[in-house]
């Protein structure tokens, strides 16, 4: 493990030439003072930081995904199944389920992790010449896929309640004329759910726009299983919408982020573009194995997901409760996701520092002031909250001695 990357990303222009790490090769002049993604993998005994789903697998899972691997094995001479049928039905399957709305596995594509998938829809739909609108704040990595594929990256701003105003869409959508909206729905790093009538405002905006190509527009439910009660999925609206793509992950509410399985909904005209795209045999027999392994456990993950639910409301209801070092009381965005986006402190920095030291990774992240924390096992939330309580005492202390 390489336990000091970073999350910081230099300014373009800032650093001299000289200084670029890529000296002497023909870097495109836009990666030339770019670091890689991410997130600080650092080793702590509380991991509260990248929204993993914080069970390991059950032994029963565990010993499906060896059994469905050894299988795959026996032909690993042979390449896989480039349109990874099985899976797609699988796939289509489960989010029928989950759901409620009936699915074609040719309505389903899979990649990578999600992030593979966003990369094929820009691939496809963005390009040079072409915008990417998004609503910030969100999800830090739609900036990378816009960079490299050479596609304008345009963001509007959210409400101060971290929704997006249907109107202000609508005119950002006339004004920057992309073709592709990316709108994730609950929203990284915020946790905000949209209503569906934003999303189909943000649909007709852009079919009013340009009537005969309208934008791709992307709901991004990487963690809409854990969305509260009522909130609804965009799956509902994909039949009457032929520019919608509805993009999932099995890196969150399946527990299994090191699998890398990521899955978008769509008509299947959207999905034969995507087809056109991706390199060939991009999702390896042992991968197409795990997912459909870890599928058939379904029942049991869904459960564990309706226990880190309430886990979730119960560490919002307690952040509510808190006062900053400077006595305001603190505030807490909503959350369908499996974090809590919490704040606001004059020195984030410092509270984010203060819980490492307690053995406690959260993430820096989000606008100004704010700090991100995902929702662990109750024994992990309870830790959290002792080191925050007592992070945010001995940060009075010193804005008292200060004062
Ligand atoms: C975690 C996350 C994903 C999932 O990425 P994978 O590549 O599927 O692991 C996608 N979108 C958002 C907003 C996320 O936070």
């Amino acid at each position: 493990m390489i336990a000091s990357r970073t999350e910081t990303r230099s300014a373009g222009a800032a650093a001299p030439a000289e200084t670029t790490p890529f000296r002497g090769l023909p870097i495109r002049p836009e990666l030339a003072h770019e670091q890689p993604y991410g997130a600080p993998q650092l080793d702590v005994p509380v991991l509260l930081n990248v929204n993993e789903n914080p069970y390991a697998p059950a032994p029963e899972v565990i010993a499906t995904i060896a059994r469905e691997v050894a299988a795959a094995a026996a032909s690993l001479n042979r390449y896989p199944d480039r349109d990874f049928a099985a899976l797609r039905d699988e796939l289509a399957d489960y989010l029928a389920l989950e759901s409620g709305v009936p699915m074609e596995p040719f309505s389903v594509w899979a990649a990578n992790g999600s992030n593979e998938v966003m990369l094929h829809v820009l691939q496809a739909f963005g390009g040079p010449g072409r915008t990417a609108l998004s609503f910030a704040p969100t999800y830090s990595m739609y900036p990378e896929y816009a960079r490299d594929t050479h596609t304008r990256w345009v963001t509007a701003r959210r409400e101060d309640d971290f929704g997006v105003d249907p109107a202000k869409a609508a005119a950002a959508i006339a004004e920057h004329r992309p073709s592709v909206i990316l709108l994730a729905s609950p929203n990284n790093p915020t946790g905000t759910a949209l209503p569906l009538s934003t999303v189909e405002a943000i649909l007709d905006a852009a079919s009013a726009t340009d009537p005969a190509t309208p934008a791709v527009v992307v709901v991004d439910e990487a963690y809409a299983e854990f969305r509260r009660a009522g909130t609804p999925s965009a799956v509902s609206l994909l039949a009457r919408h032929p520019n919608l793509a509805v993009t999932r992950t099995m890196s969150k509410a399946f527990a299994l982020a090191g699998a890398r399985v990521g899955y978008l909904a769509a008509q299947p005209h959207l999905v034969d573009a995507l087809r056109v795209v991706r390199l060939p045999y991009h999702l390896s027999a042992v991968t197409q194995a795990v997912a459909r392994a870890a599928l058939r456990h379904r029942d049991a993950l869904m459960a564990q997901v309706s226990s880190l639910r309430g886990e979730r409301d119960g560490l919002v209801a307690w952040l509510r409760e808190q006062r900053g070092p400077g006595g305001a009381p603190l505030r807490v965005a909503d959350s369908d996701a499996n974090f809590v986006l919490f704040g606001t402190f004059a020195d984030r920095h410092a509270v984010w520092q203060g819980l490492l030291d307690h053995g406690v990774l959260i993430r820096e992240t989000g606008p100004d002031g704010w700090l991100r924390v995902s929702v662990g096992t109750p024994e992990e939330n309870a830790t959290f909250r002792d080191a925050l309580t007592d992070v945010i005492q001995a940060l009075t202390h010193v804005t008292e001695e200060t004062a």
